[in-house]
């Protein structure tokens, strides 16, 4: 035992001690820089039979796409994503009967399969930031760079399963975690939250779009930057307005699909070169060794290498980068809305295969990318963009276009629509779902006003002595009604509901399903004056991307305990979020004041590393700290009596047209017209929670401490084990994609099957009998 933790120090300790003294030694010694770090390369590596000379070479990316291919191009992937969201509404219609259903609209009838919720979990987590960004970080840290990023981003999904699975059995019925804390928290506490999940989805979408112009404009030619907001917020507004949430699992299969063929297809160009391109001097893993080994890399590496894990800029990214995705996941009414769209247990696994099928995204393409923009500099003699550009994203539009002219253009842009239509579609959505049921629903329009939590919404009395109404799913007048709308008529508007307790609060919810869509439509066109403000200001995607965390990365642990921890209360949840984003934008920006310039060169100082680790860190830290004190300290009252009433209200966040309980049909149980209590409920997901919370801690250990650990260890890399290094990353991308394009098309096509099949037993049954057809409500 001692032996073995003696070994542990040694191996894994100590070069987590060693990365933290180099980043405490850069900060001392500050960057030099002055010299063309690239210079030493061309009479090592290149052989430039034409006698090209550095004076030739053109910095930046070359507009050269025709607007009208481009435009084309768009057009084509808008109609093509309208026709899978039409295939995905008529799925619904005909064969699942349940598409005129506000809560389908939005979680897809919550019975999405595992790989299903993979491929939305990858493709609403690509952002483009995800291809981008990557690829900066591994021009400016080298091989530490790929890996932070995708480690880094990779533990929150997998860590999401935990909340996921809590959400399942302590919330069933909640559509939004906003629900979740007005249940438990009341109003106040609320209408905080709301403004902080606001936030989130403006900083996500503006990073979002602001890359993707960013992008647009450098590769095609005569695009403005009014034009280029337009054609992307039309592309997201069109399909997301099609299918609800529903349209955006099947299209995001097709966006995964497409994704991981451009990543291979560049991962085959770069290292093995197949059709002996003239344009590409790398061609295998070892040139790549060879260029990278030449260059005079950042001071803040080990060796002033590119081939280290030694590098204070790569952890420091590393760091904010774990601490401010935190709050782009767990403050996202996106992610909860894949996971509220899944079983339970099925909401677990695809969280976590998603998570490391979205590893390869961008691990893979920067080391692909971000290592070729280093090798094509050195191979030219200086570099090719300037750290401006850089910042802007810049570097795989660079490398593809110089490795494979056009048609790397068009796989950019492809790629870069992919990330944006899908993310874009996952945020408006988001927004329109928290407007719609955490805003209007709440406090502008209920169906019923001022009435207390305990009372029954559709007859307004006391839900334990007074109230009569009777089920959903036991009412016949419902089944007329349901059946009625269902078949064909020949009047102009639906006919009116004739079920005395439940009608009128089914029109109700028809009129939220067409609010939904007018909210959708107008939460799509803000987004182009969004991003036209933030390019005004000139903000960078690098600035905005690190700057999420320090805005609500103080939320991240007071909602992770909203929906784990019953002594939590309303005071500790309001003061640590607001406290914690005062006292973290504040560090923030006194850290940023010590730089030479102070806060008049705000951008470019609040934008340095230091700052930004700093202010991310104390978001984060005093929010979790102020949350949990405050509550221990004004609930001291609190037993463990109290956990079961607590959780007994947000079990009661219901649709009474469509109760949780349906959900659930399936389960062992005895009384099946009977809320499963939460005892049950522990005792049935016992064995998914241990999953949850097993994986997402070994999982996070292993790629945040264990693995950088052991590569810290290895120093600076030699051939074999860059090879090595460069080999892993390549089969992680083959292994991901072959599971996120096998396994949803498969399990989709089971399931719609096995209904089919399902739907003809019914109708034979229902034909011999002749009750009433069971119309699903
Ligand atoms: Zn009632
Ligand atoms: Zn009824």
């Amino acid at each position: 035992m001692t032996y073995c933790l003696s070994h542990l120090a040694t191996k894994v300790l100590w070069p987590v001690v060693i990365l933290i003294f180099q980043v405490w030694q850069a900060r001392c010694n500050g960057q030099t820089a002055g010299v063309n770090p690239f210079s030493g390369c061309q009479s090592n590596v290149t052989t430039h039979e034409n006698g090209s000379t550095a004076a030739e070479v053109r910095v930046g990316v070359v507009p050269t796409v025709q607007l009208g291919n481009a435009l084309g191009l768009i057009v084509g992937f808008g109609v093509f994503a309208a026709l899978v969201a039409l295939a995905f509404s008529l799925v619904r219609r005909f064969v699942y009967h349940d598409a005129d259903n506000l809560d389908t609209a939005f979680d897809a009838g919550g019975k999405v399969s595992i790989g299903l919720t993979a491929t939305t979990i990858v493709s609403q987590w690509t952002w483009s930031a995800t291809l981008l960004q990557s690829a900066t970080v591994a021009s400016k840290y080298g091989i530490s760079g790929p890996f932070w990023y995708a480690a880094g981003a990779t533990i929150q999904v997998i860590l999401f399963a935990i909340l996921s699975i809590e959400l399942k059995t302590k919330a069933p019925g909640a559509k939004t975690f906003l629900q979740v804390i007005k249940a438990r928290f009341g109003t106040t506490t609320h209408v905080t939250f709301c403004v902080f999940a606001g936030f989130t989805n403006l900083v996500v979408t503006a990073s979002l779009l602001l890359a993707g112009t960013a992008v647009l404009t450098s590769l095609v030619q005569g695009l403005s930057l009014e034009l280029a907001c337009m054609i992307l917020s039309a592309v997201i507004g069109a399909y997301t307005l099609i299918g609800g949430l529903g349209a955006t699992f099947y299209v995001s299969y097709f966006n995964t699909t497409l994704i991981f063929s451009m990543l291979l297809l560049l991962v085959i160009e770069v290292y093995y070169n197949p059709y002996e391109n003239s344009r590409n001097p790398i061609g295998s893993s070892s040139k790549m060794y060879q260029f990278l080994d030449c260059i005079n890399g950042p001071s803040g590496n080990e060796e002033n290498s590119y081939l280290t894990f030694i590098s204070s800029g790569g952890l420091m990214f590393g760091v904010i980068n774990i601490v401010g995705n935190f709050g782009a996941v767990f403050c996202d009414q996106s992610y909860w809305q894949s996971s509220i769209a899944a079983k339970p247990i099925q909401g677990v696994w695809g969280f976590i295969s998603g998570g490391l099928t979205w590893f390869a995204i961008p691990f893979t393409m920067a080391t692909t990318m971000g290592l070729s923009y280093l090798a094509l500099s050195a191979d030219s003699g200086q570099a090719l963009l300037t750290p401006t550009q850089i910042d802007q994203g810049l570097v795989p539009p660079l490398v593809a276009q110089k490795l494979l002219g056009t048609a790397g253009e068009f796989v950019m842009l492809m790629l870069i629509l992919m990330a944006v239509m899908s993310t874009g579609s996952a945020e408006v959505i988001a927004v329109a779902s928290i407007i719609i049921y955490d805003i209007y629903k709440t406090y502008i329009n209920p169906y019923r006003k001022d009435i207390p939590e305990s009372h029954c919404v559709l007859c307004g009395k006391d839900m334990t002595h007074e109230c009569t109404c009777i089920p959903v799913t036991q009412c016949s007048a419902c089944h007329e009604d349901v059946h009625e709308a269902h078949s064909t008529h020949k009047l102009g508007v639906k006919p009116f509901n004739k079920c005395t307790t439940h009608g009128l609060y089914r029109e109700y919810l028809a009129m939220l399903l067409n609010y939904k869509s007018w909210c959708i439509l107008w939460v799509t066109a803000f987004t182009i004056p969004l991003v036209l403000l933030c390019n005004a200001a000139s903000l960078n995607l690098s600035w905005l991307y690190l700057f999420t965390g320090v805005l609500i990365g103080s939320t991240v642990i007071p909602i992770s305990l909203s929906i784990t921890w019953s002594r939590i209360n309303a005071p500790g949840m309001v003061a640590g979020a607001v406290c914690g984003c005062i006292l973290g934008l504040g560090s923030w920006l006194v850290t940023a004041s010590q730089h030479e310039g102070g806060l008049s060169d705000f951008i470019q100082n609040t934008g340095k590393e230091d700052s930004m680790l700093v202010g991310n860190c104390v978001a984060i830290g005093s929010g979790g700290i102020i949350c949990i004190v405050v509550s221990l300290i004004t609930n001291r009252r609190f037993k463990s009596e109290d956990a079961v009433k607590e959780w007994e209200k947000t079990r009661n966040v219901d649709n009474p047209l469509n109760p949780w309980l349906h959900l659930y049909e399936d389960l062992p149980r005895e009384n099946k017209d009977e809320r499963p209590s939460h005892e049950e409920f522990l005792k049935i997901f016992r064995s998914a929670k241990i999953t949850a919370y097993v994986a997402g801690i070994i999982l996070s250990v292993v790629l945040i401490i264990i693995w950088p650990a052991i590569m810290a260890g290895l120093r600076v890399l030699n051939e074999t084990m860059f090879i090595g290094w460069a080999y892993v990353s390549q089969v992680w991308a083959f292994l991901a994609a072959a599971f996120i394009i096998s396994v949803p098309l498969v399990q989709e096509i089971w399931g719609i099957w096995r209904q089919y099949k399902r739907n003809k037993v019914k109708d034979m049954q229902e034909e011999k009998y002749a009750v009433p057809p069971q119309t699903k409500l």
